[in-house]
């Protein structure tokens, strides 16, 4: 049977999140937390394709224990094993400590035919975790896929690449990342939401997965965030009145000093 693993990671709802003005972080304390909405559409490819060919999905978050509640959320929809990757060593980790944990984790949960990852978290944003996870495990990746078919030990999959439509074939294991127009996600039934809470999750931590201290966290991590900056949109509304050359200076000297005119 195939053994497909989903990346899922929880993210503040960035809809309604509360910026520090200071220091430009998301204040997470007071924030609704949600499952990252790129990762609901690839629990569902996962689904689909347990739908279609028998498989067994396991979704793995790296995170503080509250994470535990994405897990939830994916065994309601119907993966069949949850793995939460949670250790405080791992605090303060850049997204390359981030993909090397899960990658470290990956490996000790056994073998695998398929990982899947959303394309990109709408608090991190970097979109490099599902290519950097395909870089530490060695194995062939594929992104913008619209139709995803398995043949014995192979994938087929077809893509919108620019102008192309190309089909490709690839020897599994493969990383899919994918994005909100891949598929239509799934609602889970009321009965599942009720009994989701009481399925078991694993629990892996630093001891679980090896390496040094060092490895990981804030001193294992290269990224430094040297400054943050809020950008606020705020729309104003100005009447110039007086002679119309005047005016047409005035508004020809802000474009050209807000670099919107440049000549
Ligand atoms: P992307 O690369 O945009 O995500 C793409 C896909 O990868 C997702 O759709 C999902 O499928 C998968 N994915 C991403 N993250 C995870 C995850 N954790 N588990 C499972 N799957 C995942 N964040 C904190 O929460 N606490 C911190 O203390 C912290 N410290 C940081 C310090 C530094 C210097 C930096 C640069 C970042 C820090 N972060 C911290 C942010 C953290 O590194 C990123 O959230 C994380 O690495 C993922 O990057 P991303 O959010 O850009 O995900």
């Amino acid at each position: 049977m195939l053994s497909i693993l989903v990346c899922i990671k929880q993210v503040p709802d960035t809809q309604k999140a509360v910026f520090d003005p200071r220091t430009g972080v998301i204040d997470r304390s007071g924030t609704e937390n949600i499952m990252n909405p790129d990762d609901l559409h690839a629990l569902e490819m996962a689904l689909s394709l347990k739908d279609e060919y028998g498989a067994s999905v396991t979704a793995i978050t790296m995170g503080p224990p509250q994470a535990a509640d994405v897990l939830n959320e994916a065994h309601a929809l119907g993966v069949d094993r949850c793995v939460l990757v949670s250790d405080q060593r791992f605090a303060g980790s850049d997204s390359l400590v981030t993909s090397k944990v899960l990658s470290r984790a990956i490996v000790k949960l056994g073998a695998y035919d398929i990982i899947v990852t959303g394309r990109e978290a709408i608090d991190g944003n970097t979109a490099h975790v599902g290519f950097q996870l395909s870089e530490f495990l060695q194995i062939p990746l594929l992104a913008q896929i619209h139709k995803f078919k398995i043949n014995k030990d192979s994938a087929i999959i077809e893509r919108l690449y620019g102008h192309e439509y190309q089909k490709i074939q690839v020897r599994l294991p493969v990383l899919i990342v994918v994005g909100k127009h891949a598929n239509r996600v799934r609602i889970p039934r009321l009965a599942d939401i009720k009994t989701c809470t009481d399925k078991k999750i694993i629990v892996m931590t630093m001891n679980d997965i090896g390496g040094t201290e060092e490895e990981y966290g804030a001193a294992g991590s290269p990224t430094v965030v040297i400054e943050t900056e809020i950008f606020s949109h705020k729309r104003g509304k100005e009447i110039l009145s007086g002679d119309m050359n005047e005016i047409i200076d005035i508004l020809v000297h802000r474009l050209k000093k807000h670099n919107i005119l440049r000549y």
